[in-house]
């Protein structure tokens, strides 16, 4: 076993490849797969993961592994694994599945150096070098000596390049003070020593009656002593100091308060039960635990995973990044206490690596985190959980174009464990799979306080206009805050903003203008002046009166949380407003900071986009308004019913949580569209039906897949042309039943001076579209890697732009 596979950081390099090395004596037995080593690649040394050892390879003339970057795997093997999975099923670099399994402490970057050679340099490169046998690239960039004077330093073989990995870990370590001898030889010590010596034998004495260590700080405080005294017991050997390294705690764990095991109900015991004999016999199942907010999912989830523990095994608990908050965490900390990891994309790097340690150390048994916590190196996994399924943010965006749940399955496969899908608006594809039995369906149907969800009350903008009233607030809704803040009771606003000004709506009829082909609608191109489909090409110019109704008063949308604000200041004067979006809470900690002072009650009203809408329970807020229900309707994205469905389920579900009953008002200029009318009575079962019955219609997931291939370039022709190859050379390859759409420009058709174009594939059954779109992209290449062509593949989008 003396060469190595490995994956080789060359992330511009499209041809998905492991590399041999041999492997020099000295690493003998010290590389294992997992490893990150430093390998030379051309005339770089560069970073790269050993995947395999072997001991024969086809190619002659190996290269060495320079040096190992671990001394232990950062891996385990079943990741080793699982990441090869991942850069098949997403069709990216095995290198972009490696790395986003680690945290980011982790990525290694490059450093570069130059390496004086020669004893004598020209005077130039003599007066940056300074005598100094290296300096660093940096040193070289800001000077003015110039890039000609050193390729031909390098040339003449004076200096040389070198290339550096470095690793940015950053752990923290703390130094401690401990006795250095036996008690009895301290005690001689101090009966020796100078009575004068009044500040040293104080701390000798202390260390006397406290035979441990403790930390050099706190030692300084509680014995009042300076450094300097203990440096002179330290040289005396009658202390020693070592470090240890400290983890940095991100929660307060003090203000935890332990919690035990409720009595379930009888639905609450019925779901459960499954899941048990699941852990209890290592078998693998997905289950999809279908509950309204309030019905008590996460205590299953707490009762399930104290089975896993009790086995000896680990859990992980996925929750969406906005929903990680202090509460949530909270929960899991006063069942499981300090077994309990949180991976958060606020926490800082150094805090983010800590968790990871702790997990890789096998210091904790649960883990709960967003996305990525998917991979956390445990290896004797008994449950993986994802909360709150439905929610888009499970999907990455950028390469791997991963799906939370589909890694989670494959890893609950590989550990044999159950793996439990919960919401309460589940996906169609989720649903449907738990109708054909593929998961086991188990539903809360009531929530846990018998308290009925509360009222909607639809209100038709439409009317509002034709009686004058132009605000964006309805009078029903105005009179409601106003009711609501003289009681003293709280209002949540939100301001369904995605995707505004891109789709044209008649303000008099509500009439939205939808592609004739795909009953989607369609796309406002503001450069060009024209509506356009993105699914099918079709165009047509911008309307200047509707067509249903020929009034004049067709427009694209535009509102901001901001003018909201402006606007709900002059209508209710008195009312103390706190905005959350994007703007507002950019800052670290902002976003706990504004719901902190909203539930001490320092404002009537919480006005914010999407982020409001989820996991947040305050006792005293009885309102939620829906601004406008139907912005997200229209957007060119199949999936817009669904999305809207789950939002106003869910943000329906912040009113009376508690004691106090709650109300809600969603305002639409769409009052009749099946998604709003039964997200108000809260009927899943029938939305479920009326959406299966769309997409069958109109040939979209669950009854097919799609994947979407975005091309882009900063050459327009370029970009076209290559679109057309990918689109003639999969139509080459595919079934004839299966679909391709495009090439057609993207909804985002130029971002950053660069032009983009999409194909779209739907497909029921290609088990080799994988492979086919891996040797596309090997066609492509050398244009990749010189010309700046980019060819990105999504095989689950759910972000069509
Ligand atoms: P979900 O996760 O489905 O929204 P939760 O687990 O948050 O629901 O439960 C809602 C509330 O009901 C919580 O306050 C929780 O403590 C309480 N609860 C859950 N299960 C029980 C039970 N078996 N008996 C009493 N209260 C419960
Ligand atoms: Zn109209
Ligand atoms: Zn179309």
């Amino acid at each position: 076993m003396s060469i190595a596979k490995v994956i080789v950081d060359v992330p511009a390099k499209q041809i998905n490849q492991t590399f041999d090395y041999t492997i020099p004596a000295r690493l003998e037995h010290v590389i294992v797969p997992g490893m990150r080593v430093t390998v030379p690649f051309g005339p770089r040394k560069i970073m790269g993961f050993v995947i395999e050892l072997t001991s024969t390879s086809s190619h002659t003339k190996l290269k060495e592994i320079v040096d190992v970057l671990d001394l232990t795997p950062v891996l385990t093997e079943e990741l080793v694994r699982l990441g090869q999975w991942l850069a098949k099923d997403t069709v990216s670099l095995y290198i972009t599945a490696f790395q986003v399994m680690l945290p980011q402490a982790l990525k290694s970057h490059y450093k570069k150096e130059l390496v004086r050679l020669a004893e004598e340099l020209d005077p130039i490169m003599e007066s940056l070098f300074a005598g100094r046998d290296f300096i660093t690239y940096e040193e070289f960039s800001e000077s003015k000596v110039r890039y000609q004077e050193l390729i031909k330093a390098v040339k003449d073989g004076d200096i040389e390049i070198e290339y550096l990995v470095k690793s940015r870990i950053t752990r923290k370590f703390e130094t401690m003070i401990k006795p250095g001898m036996a008690d009895y030889l301290l005690e001689e010590a101090y009966n020796d020593m100078s009575k004068k010596a009044k500040k040293q034998r104080e701390l000798l004495s202390y260390f006397i009656q406290h035979n441990e260590a403790i930390p050099k700080k706190k030692l300084m405080d509680k014995v009042n002593t300076s450094a300097s005294t203990i440096k002179s017991l330290l040289d005396k050997k009658l202390l020693v100091s070592t470090k240890i390294e400290v983890y940095r705690n991100p929660y307060d764990d003090a203000t935890i308060v332990q919690t035990s095991p409720l009595s379930l109900t009888t639905e609450q015991t019925d779901a459960i039960k499954p899941i048990k004999q699941s852990i209890e016999n290592n078998t693998h199942d997905v289950f999809l635990l279908h509950g309204v907010t309030g019905s008590g999912k996460t205590e299953v989830y707490l009762q399930a995973i104290s089975d896993v523990i009790k086995k000896g095994k680990e859990a992980v608990v996925l929750v969406p990044e906005i929903s990680l908050t202090p509460q949530m965490v909270h929960r899991f900390k006063g069942r499981f206490g300090s077994d309990v990891a949180v991976m958060h994309s606020a926490l800082s790097s150094g805090e983010k690596y800590d968790e990871w340690r702790k997990i890789y150390q096998k210091e904790v048994k649960v883990v709960v985190g967003a996305r990525s916590a998917v991979f956390a190196p445990f290896e004797n996994l008994g449950i993986i959980i994802i909360d709150e399924e439905h929610e888009t943010s499970y999907k990455q965006e950028d390469q791997p174009r991963y799906h939370a749940r589909d890694v989670a399955i494959e890893r609950g496969k590989n550990h044999q464990c159950p793996v439990i899908l919960g919401s309460a608006t589940p996906t169609l594809e989720t649903f449907a799979r738990a109708q054909k039995g593929v998961y086991k369906l188990a539903t809360l149907s009531k929530r846990t306080n018998e308290k009925a969800m509360p009222e909607v009350e639809i209100v038709d903008m439409r009317n509002e206009l034709h009686e004058g009233n132009r605000t964006m607030f309805s009078r029903r809704l105005k009179e409601k805050i106003e009711l609501c803040i003289e009681k003293k009771e709280q209002i949540v606003l939100l301001l369904n903003r995605r995707g505004y000004s891109t789709f044209v709506m008649c303000r008099d009829c509500g009439h939205v203008k939808e592609c004739p082909h795909c009953d989607i609608a369609l796309t406002y191109h503001k450069n060009s002046n024209r509506l356009k489909c993105h699914y099918c090409s079709y165009e047509e110019p911008m309307p200047t009166i509707c067509p249903e109704c020929s009034s004049d008063l067709i427009r694209y949308f535009g509102t901001g949380t901001q003018r909201v604000e402006e606007a709900l200041a002059q209508l209710i004067p008195e009312a103390r407003v706190i905005r959350m979006d994007v703007d507002t809470t950019r800052r670290k900690g902002a976003h706990e900071k504004l719901l902190n002072q909203f539930g001490k009650g320092e404002a009537d009203i919480l006005l914010g986009t999407q982020m409001i809408a989820k996991g947040l329970d305050f006792e005293n807020v009885t309102l939620v308004g829906v601004l406008t229900a139907d912005s997200m309707l229209h957007l060119p994205d199949f999936r817009s019913s669904e999305k809207t469905f789950q939002l106003l389920t869910q943000v329906s579900g912040r009113a009376g949580r508690h004691e106090l009953p709650g109300e809600v008002i969603v305002q639409t200029y769409t009052p009749d569209h099946y998604s709003i009318e039964l997200a108000s009575t809260y009927n899943f079962p029938d939305f479920y039906q009326k959406e299966m019955a769309m997409r069958k219609a109109f040939h979209y997931p669950p009854y097919v897949f799609l994947t979407l291939v975005t091309v882009s370039h900063p050459n327009q022709v370029k970009v076209v042309q290559t679109t057309q190859k990918i689109v003639q050379a999969l139509l080459k390859s595919v079934k004839e039943e299966t679909v391709i759409l495009g090439p057609t420009p993207s909804p985002m058709a130029r971002i950053k001076d660069r032009y983009r174009y999409q194909c779209m594939v739907k497909y029921k059954n290609e088990p080799g579209l994988r492979d086919i779109i891996q040797n596309i992209l090997n066609q492509f290449e050398s244009d990749i890697r010189k010309d700046d062509l980019l060819i990105s593949v999504d095989m689950q989008p759910y972000q069509m732009m």
